[in-house]
């Protein structure tokens, strides 16, 4: 096929020319992997990504799941997938060989997760809300939950979910109101009553069993997020050896633009007041515990942003090349034969745009696998400023590649023309499915909230001192250099003022412009990646003259970056520093 969705070349000038993937195997956790195995297993994504995947998206987009008699059909072309996502191992990758992992670095597996998701994004979260949910079963559940609930997800025989959203408690998790009373039968035991809404891979048709990771209240618990609990709730729950109803009813099917290979249902646990949950980690510590898996899918919500923006440039980047239409400006004889649109100044100001948000989003998230591999198994010393790092990246890992693929998307509509706007053409389904990635595992709001109100301004900067230091050790021409120093000071001084405002006890005049603040701060974030990959693209040119035109490719995309982009940064800072009076606006004046 013309598109392949997620470049090879670009995945492989990432992981071993920017980001150190080979550096990774001397480390002890890595040390049985090498680029062999690495590229092995990235050719096995690609090649269940292209060849089962891609061809089931389109199918899987037409048909969405539906509900008949109390239970949910998905497409059945996930009967076929789901095994080979298993086999490929998208459910333990990263996990220690003791609980039936490959071990293998977060960095590589995500990059396989683009593979797949640029495919069927839909088709691949059922994979990743699994490996989350058993992970979290790993990290938290007891010998009795472990035992459970662990080896059936990993195997596949059972998925998993997260089911956090309540109608009332989307953003404000605070409010869930699900129940758990303690049951006599055993300690750790629970009766769940609740609703639950928007559960995504709720209910389906291709496993034995699923587990829903659930926040809920244990009876006389605190009010807030310190009386949340968590909880395993097993569609069929084992007794006496075998699986039984746990009352865990499909309420309905939401309708969706996108991911509609994937249902997100409402679910209600305990309607007959026989739902069993077991009680995962710390009683009352269950938000905290949760994090571990919403950090965790806010990178696999970025992956797929990128990926989906990716699919989508190469898509327009090939009809660019063969749609003939119009002449060069300076052509005026009618006769003389039309163009490709690529020739057209504007259409290559759009590519080179899909092309720095597709790979400086990606730069971005191979940045944060590689600190997640460091945090957890690179030198001891090291490991608090890279989980400091790692905790003020993610929230821009999460949102840039949710917004700007948007606008990445909406180019490859654009770039399409009329045809763009039809259902005949990909671009549409993909502009539709990205929406989602700026809605779940937080908005970009509570991201936006998240970054200033707590990433940037904890330890006093620590974070953002820290940040200076990775700026500084990239080998960056002297424009790059000055650019990034001028709006990373800029940043700094904003930073400090809106957190005077919030120590002032003036929250709304620290925070209201929270979302111009992340795209100030992600536009900073993501020229430090350009001038990583403009540094790598001039060695390999040095190295390499037979990839002259990708890494002249990089270098112009840079260029093009810190010409168009990095400006904005003086622009939105001091917007963030404008009054906020229209908080104030009332309702009213709408
Ligand atoms: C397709 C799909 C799949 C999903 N999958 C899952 C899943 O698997 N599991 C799960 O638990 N949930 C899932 N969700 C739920 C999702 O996480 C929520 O929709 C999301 O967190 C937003 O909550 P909400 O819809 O209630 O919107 P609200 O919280 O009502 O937000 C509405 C708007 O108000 C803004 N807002 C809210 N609070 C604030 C604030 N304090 N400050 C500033 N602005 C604010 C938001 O940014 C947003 O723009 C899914 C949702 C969708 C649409």
């Amino acid at each position: 096929m013309a598109n392949p969705l997620f470049s090879d070349r670009e995945v492989s000038f990432q992981l071993y020319e920017v980001h150190g993937a080979g550096d990774l195997c001397q480390l002890p956790a890595f040390a049985d992997h090498g680029r062999e195995t690495f590229d092995l297993f990235l050719a096995s994504a690609r090649k269940i990504a292209r060849d089962v995947l891609f061809p089931a998206y389109r199918p899987m987009d037409a048909e969405p799941p539906r509900l008949e008699g109390g239970r949910v059909r998905v497409h059945p072309a996930m009967k076929e997938i789901w095994p080979r996502l298993v086999e490929l191992g998208m459910t333990n990758a990263t996990r220690p060989s003791e609980v039936g992992g490959q071990e293998l670095p977060v960095l590589v597996a995500m990059f396989a997760g683009g593979y797949l998701s640029a495919a069927n994004g839909a088709a691949t979260a059922y994979a990743g809300l699994t490996a989350g949910a058993a992970h979290l079963v790993e990290a938290f559940g007891s010998e009795e939950v472990r035992r459970t609930f662990h080896e059936p997800m990993i195997s596949g025989r059972w998925s998993g979910t997260m089911a956090l959203t309540e109608p009332h408690a989307g953003s404000s998790l605070a409010d869930v109101r699900t129940t758990a009373t303690p049951m006599p039968a055993g300690p750790g035991r629970y009766l769940l009553r609740g609703n639950k809404v928007f559960i995504s891979g709720g209910d389906q048709d291709f496993t034995e069993n699923i587990v829903h990771l659930a926040l809920g209240r244990i009876e006389g618990a605190p009010a807030g997020i310190k009386g949340i609990s968590l909880f395993a709730v097993p569609r069929l729950r084992p007794e006496d050896g075998r699986l039984v109803d746990n009352d865990c009813s499909s309420a309905g099917v939401f309708h969706k633009m996108g991911w509609r290979g994937i249902p997100s249902i409402a679910l209600n646990f305990g309607e007959r007041g026989d739902c069993v949950g077991w009680v995962v980690g710390t009683p009352h510590q269950g938000l905290g515990h949760m994090f571990q898996m919403m950090n965790e899918a806010r990178l696999m919500v970025g992956m797929n942003g990128v990926a989906t923006a990716s699919a989508a440039y190469h898509e327009s980047l090939e009809y660019a090349r063969t749609r003939p239409q119009g002449r060069p400006l300076a052509a005026r004889d009618p006769r003389t034969p039309q163009i490709p649109i690529v020739e057209h100044a504007d259409v290559r100001r759009m590519l080179l745009k899909q092309k720095a948000i597709v790979e400086g989003g990606l730069s971005l998230l191979a940045e944060c696998a590689r600190l997640a591999d460091l945090v957890r198994h690179g030198p001891e010393e090291d490991r608090e400023r890279r989980r400091m790092l790692l905790d003020l990246l993610t929230p821009v890992g999460k949102s840039f590649p949710a917004e700007a693929g948007f606008v990445s998307n909406s180019l490859a509509v654009q770039i399409h023309g009329g045809y763009g706007y039809t259902a005949e053409y990909l671009p549409e389904a993909w502009l539709r499915d990205q929406k989602l990635n700026s809605i779940h595992e937080g908005t970009t709001g509570i991201q936006s909230l998240d970054l200033l109100g707590r990433k940037v301004v904890a330890g006093g900067g620590d974070a953002l001192r820290a940040l200076a230091a990775e700026f500084a050790a990239v080998e960056a021409t002297n424009e790059e250099r000055a650019g990034l120093r001028a709006a990373l000071e800029k940043i700094a001084a904003t930073t400090m003022e809106l957190a005077q405002r919030g120590l002032a006890g003036d929250r709304d005049g620290m925070l209201a412009h929270s979302v111009d603040y992340l795209d100030a701060f992600s536009v900073l974030v993501i020229s430090w990646q350009w001038a990583k990959m403009a540094a790598a693209a001039r060695r390999g040119l040095e190295r390499d003259r037979a990839s002259a035109d990708f890494y002249r490719g990089k270098i112009a995309a840079a260029r093009w970056f810190f010409a168009n982009e990095l400006p904005r940064v003086s622009t939105l800072c001091d917007i963030c520093l404008t009054d906020a009076s229209f908080v104030e606006a009332r309702p009213e004046w709408f």
